[in-house]
């Protein structure tokens, strides 16, 4: 794999992973920059402020998470709780097509808000108690990989960490970051994880230098301000060299994201196919069914001639 060494003068877009390794330290990392995507996501559907900053965590810890794996489908972040927002699902595709919805309850919103005076928007306030759970789905005749963990921690971050740290033995940092820029208030979220690739067959004693290392590059990333990982006047790549450039951080290829949803007229049809003439009818009003994708609040409107085929065929 190509890999260049930073000069801290290369000039970045938005909408990207960048992946990086300080070498020194078998730390591996990937810095990830959420611009039109984010906002194209969020503005898709009409959340209430804390919903859309909360989902806006969950699609970035999904593309962080996902670009740790080597997978070739889809990858999926899910979170089920008590709180406000009872469903959070977050989808990257290997090629980087990013999609995400939330589901919520209005008056359960309203009374968190109210109990913390606006100030809740954290896990406990929002999602309440549950799980988090990531899936990787590589198409049929494939083991589907599941990690599912209880949400434990203020942040999704948190969350993420203390999956790590229970069920895959590897040490890792995550960071988050989503608010709005500029003064047309279009959404912007960044990201960064870092963690320990152990040499083959694993560390027998971790090397102190590992360890200090280690400490030091967490220090580091935590040292990156909330703002930092959302300028769209700061370049991940320089951002990186601001960060790690005394330790020999190394950037690799970037890996492009959109905002891009699957569904289509053909799939929701696979599905109606599935339903007895009762349902579909239920589903009629003056004439025409209609499907609201969940991920992208798109409606995809069926008449009397599609219903008709779709009972027939
Ligand atoms: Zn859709």
């Amino acid at each position: 794999m190509p890999a260049d060494r930073l000069s801290g003068a290369v000039a970045g877009p938005d909408d990207l992973v960048q992946p990086f390794r300080i070498d020194l330290f078998a730390l591996r990392g990937r810095l990830v920059r959420l611009g039109p995507t984010i906002d194209r996501i969020l503005s898709q559907h009409d959340y209430p402020e804390p919903v859309a900053a909360m989902l806006g965590e969950a699609i970035t810890l999904a593309v962080v998470l996902a670009g740790a794996l080597k997978y070739d489908g889809i990858f999926t972040l899910q979170t089920k709780g008590d709180g406000p927002i009872r469903l959070m699902v977050a989808d990257v595709s290997t090629a980087g097509a990013v999609r995400g919805y939330a589901q919520y309850d209005t008056a359960k919103l309203d009374a968190a808000l109210k109990e913390a005076k606006g100030t809740a928007a954290s896990v406990p306030g929002l999602v309440g108690s549950g799980y988090i759970a990531f899936t990787v789905d590589q198409g049929e005749d494939t083991d589907r990989y599941q990690g599912i963990v209880e949400l434990a921690g203020v942040t999704l971050a948190e969350c993420a960490q203390h999956y790590f740290r229970q069920s895959e033995q590897i040490q890792a940092g995550i960071k988050l970051s989503v608010g709005r820029s500029g003064r047309g208030g279009t959404w912007r979220a960044g990201g960064m994880m870092l963690q320990r690739v152990p040499p083959e067959g694993g560390y027998g004693v971790i090397p102190d230098d590992v360890e200090d290392g280690w400490r030091r590059a967490m220090v580091l990333m935590s040292s990156a301000t909330a703002e930092e990982l959302v300028d769209p006047e700061l370049p991940p790549r320089r951002l990186l060299f601001r960060l790690f450039h005394e330790d020999g951080v190394r950037v690799y290829d970037t890996h492009p994201l959109e905002a891009r949803c699957r569904c289509s007229r053909e799939r929701i049809e696979g599905i109606l196919r599935l339903f007895s003439p009762e349902e579909l009818e239920d589903m009629r009003k003056e004439g025409v069914a209609t499907v609201t994708c969940q991920f992208c609040n798109q409606s995809h409107l069926f008449d009397e001639a599609d219903l008709e085929r779709i009972r027939v065929t």
